[in-house]
């Protein structure tokens, strides 16, 4: 078994993950990768560092209980991945990162290990910013900074943006109308008929959007007092999660869960267009990104249309302004229909398209900072 030596620590610790740790990071490509433990507060913790050339690593801090550490290792290193090129193609100055404790988030909180936590990210002196994530919330952030200035979304008594899952919902509208104009030359949404899966933060935020633009929702989640909350507010028609996938409309927002595009549900989805927040939604980008090209479906890349949440934490790093994070938000629809023409001209998938432009900021910046 291989040792591995971690941060802040004098004495190397084996643990299960490092039998295969150098196998699962080859060819990851990841400038660091930072192990952290303390026995005192339980904190299990995994930092990655993907990639830092267009500026500090930003990437909020996931807490699950993971079933293996290879199972964390392996997403901290795809979401790390995911960062670099979100950042990227939203024309920030950040690179990508993430970090995940593993551990339940109902349980296993507490102050110490946060803090715990904000001195590891502290030690990376700016190298790694965090940020909330799935299982974590403003409140942890505040104990985080505590220990480090190296974090955001801290809450807005704080001097920090507060929830972003508004700005992500503008973006998403914002990626969604560009979709609208690529496929039927007009941007406008009013009459159209737009399925929006799973409406919290996010999801709730989008309808509020579309509804006022004269669209007609539906909306699907599985929580219902959530779901009663929003069709009573705005009037959206419930569907039962089971018929979605067959319901007759014009767009597809998936803003639950990441990977609903799979070969099944694209074979029955009745759509022109798909736009949502969720992450990773095509189960396997090889196989799903051109099948929906084949289909004749526009798809709207996911890291690209929901990245207005990481804009409005980035402009946390600089006098926090909602209006400036909106205004620089709704650039996303300007580089959406760009990719949508670029993928259609070139001939590849829309996410391929995506990630091939946010690859050539990064080597074109990186060419930029190299030379005298
Ligand atoms: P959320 O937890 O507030 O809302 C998700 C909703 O989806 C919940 O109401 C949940 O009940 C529902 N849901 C779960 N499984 C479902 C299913 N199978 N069918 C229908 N509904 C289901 O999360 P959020 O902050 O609104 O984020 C939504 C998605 O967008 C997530 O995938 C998240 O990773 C992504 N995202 C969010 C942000 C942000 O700013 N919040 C930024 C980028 C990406």
């Amino acid at each position: 078994m291989i040792e591995v030596k971690e941060q802040n620590s004098t004495a190397a610790v084996t643990s299960p993950v490092a039998s295969n740790v150098f196998d699962s990071i080859s060819g990851s490509r990841h400038e660091q990768i930072v192990f952290c433990n303390d026995p005192e507060s339980g904190l299990r913790a995994i930092i990655a560092i993907h990639n830092t050339v267009l500026g500090p690593a930003l990437g909020g801090t996931r807490m699950w209980m993971y079933k293996t550490e290879s199972e964390a290792l392996n997403d901290v290193l795809r979401l790390s991945r995911g960062m670099t090129y979100k950042a990227a193609i939203s024309g920030l100055n950040l690179g990508g990162g993430k970090a995940v404790i593993i551990g339940d988030s109902r349980q296993h909180k507490s102050e110490a290990l946060f803090r715990k936590f904000g001195r590891f990210v502290n030690n990376l002196n700016g190298k790694y910013i965090t940020a909330e994530d799935v299982g974590t919330s403003t409140k942890d952030m505040e104990y985080i900074a505590m220990e480090t200035k190296h974090v955001t979304g801290l809450p807005e008594s704080m001097g920090g943006g507060g929830d972003p899952s508004p700005v992500t919902a503008y973006g998403v509208y914002m990626g969604m109308k560009a979709s609208a104009q690529f496929a039927w030359g007009s941007d406008s949404l009013s009459g159209k008929k737009i399925l929006v899966q799973g409406v919290g933060h996010v999801g709730e935020n989008l309808v509020m959007n579309l509804v006022k633009e004269g669209a007609k929702v539906y909306i699907s989640d599985l929580n219902a007092d959530q779901l009663k909350k929003v069709s009573s507010e705005f009037g959206a028609e419930v569907i039962d999660p089971d018929k979605i996938f067959d319901l007759d409309i014009d767009i597809y927002a998936p803003c639950a869960l990441g990977a609903t595009l799979n070969t099944e549900n694209i074979n029955r989805l009745k759509c022109s267009i798909i736009a949502g927040a969720a992450n990773n939604q095509l189960a396997d980008e090889t196989i799903h990104g051109p099948m929906l090209v084949e289909k004749g479906i526009t798809y709207a890349p996911d890291f690209l249309i929901n990245a207005g949440g990481l804009i409005n934490v980035y402009s946390e790093l600089d006098n926090y302004n909602r209006q400036r994070a909106l205004t620089q938000t709704e650039h996303i629809y300007n580089v959406t229909l760009e990719i949508l023409k670029k993928a259609k001209a070139e001939g590849v998938y829309t996410q391929l398209a995506a990630i091939q432009m946010a690859e050539k900021r990064i080597s074109d910046i990186s060419k930029v900072k190299s030379s005298r």
